[in-house]
């Protein structure tokens, strides 16, 4: 509710409880109206969970539909109304590997996890979570990364795939850069293919991780970068040019992103793609690009690094005037080949602390990651801190 109507339904509240109310309790509820149109706070269209279906599960089955059969239920009660659903798991960070969803199309057959409940199809049960979520009333969404591929896995169906090549030639990382077509092809792939079998049960939104680098000379991104500048992209060049080299990248990455959307788009129109990302540099993403490809909220970080609240306001700020639904890491053990600390409850009660005193107006949400791996006092915490802004 914006403040303006806000007054409006206090005043018209005004208006009926002098006509009508005379006793105590009537009285008693009109004060606490106004008491709470006084605080602060602000009313949030999205809260909610992002869930691995298997990434960071304690079991190499992954998550048992019972499991999320009371978690929606869970999630009711406390106040939340958005499930996302991620349904990818990477071997550099977990013990899981690959994809968790039943894949039909027959290239993406290599990355699927074999050992996960709900990529086999004699046992996929998402579906039906999907359609219980949305009884109660919740935004669904699927989510995956774009390019955290297992390389060695990947190529067996794509087989040009490559990670990105850095200016001395070497190969190092993921397989983020859109430019190399079987890259590209793979990403739209995994959307399309998680949306025909999940988008009829509910499915409200899809968001990705990515596409984009800091920098890539690979063939392809050269190519792409000579065809639309004029230009030789070379290691001099970035380093001369580094605020033109920037704004390339925005557009050309933006322009990457609509012609993804435009084609998830031609199969589901109602679906929302949605961007997990704070615009930092290195990703060629910008508020201006993002909003021209046609995503109309964006997952920035926040509470990525412990006990530091100082990315709300920045990420909020780089992300302006996209709307955003905030991306909380709230877990609470260490992982492998990843430096984020885990978190507390004190660390989440001081977090909402920092979101109650946020000033930004387009926070339009909060996600708190990953809830397979949190401990029950920080889900208490969670769950207390929603209650704050309910
Ligand atoms: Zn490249």
């Amino acid at each position: 509710m914006s403040n303006v109507i806000r007054r409006e339904f206090i005043k018209q509240s005004l208006g009926v409880a002098v006509g009508v109310c005379t006793g105590f309790g009537g009285l008693h509820a009109l004060a606490a109206a106004v008491e709470k149109d006084k605080k602060p706070g602000r009313k949030f269209r999205y809260l909610g969970w992002m869930v691995g279906l298997s990434y960071q599960t304690p079991r190499p089955e992954g998550k048992h539909p019972e499991e999320m059969r009371r978690l929606v239920r869970e999630m009711r009660d406390n106040g939340m109304n958005l499930l996302s659903l991620m349904l990818i798991s990477y071997s550099h960070y977990d013990n899981h590997d690959g994809f968790c969803w039943p894949t039909r199309r027959k290239s993406l057959r290599c990355y699927r996890d074999e050992h996960s409940l709900n990529a086999n199809e004699k046992t996929e049960f998402l579906g039906e979570i999907i359609e219980e979520a949305k009884q109660a009333g919740m935004h669904v969404q699927l989510m995956t990364n774009w390019g955290l591929w297992n390389p060695r896995r990947i190529v067996k169906g794509y087989p040009k795939a490559a990670v990105q090549q850095r200016a001395d030639g070497r190969r190092t990382g993921w397989l983020h850069c859109p430019d190399n077509p079987d890259v590209y092809r793979c990403g739209q792939d995994v959307m399309l293919d998680a949306l025909e079998q999940y988008a009829e049960r509910g499915v409200d939104s899809y968001a990705i991780e990515f596409p984009g680098y800091g920098e890539c000379f690979c063939s392809f991104t050269r190519e792409a970068f000579a065809r639309e500048t004029g230009e030789t992209l070379t290691p001099q060049w970035t380093q001369a040019n580094p605020a033109a080299f920037e704004r390339w990248k925005q557009k050309h990455i933006g322009g990457i992103l609509k012609r993804l959307v435009d084609e998830v788009h031609a199969e589901f129109p109602s679906v929302e793609i949605w961007l997990h990302t704070a615009c930092a540099p290195g990703r060629g993403h910008s508020p201006e690009f993002i909003q021209k490809a046609g995503i109309p909220t964006v997952i920035p970080y926040m509470m990525h690094t412990a006990g530091d609240f100082s990315d709300i306001p920045r990420n909020l700020r780089a992300v302006d005037p996209l709307p955003a639904v905030g991306h909380v890491c709230v877990r609470s053990k260490p992982f492998k080949n990843y430096a984020i600390p885990p978190k507390n409850p004190e660390m989440i009660r001081k977090f909402f602390d920092a979101i109650e005193q946020t000033t930004a107006d387009n926070l339009a949400g909060l996600m708190f990651f990953n809830e397979s791996c949190v401990s029950k006092e920080n889900r208490k915490a969670v769950y207390e801190g929603i209650q704050r802004l309910l």
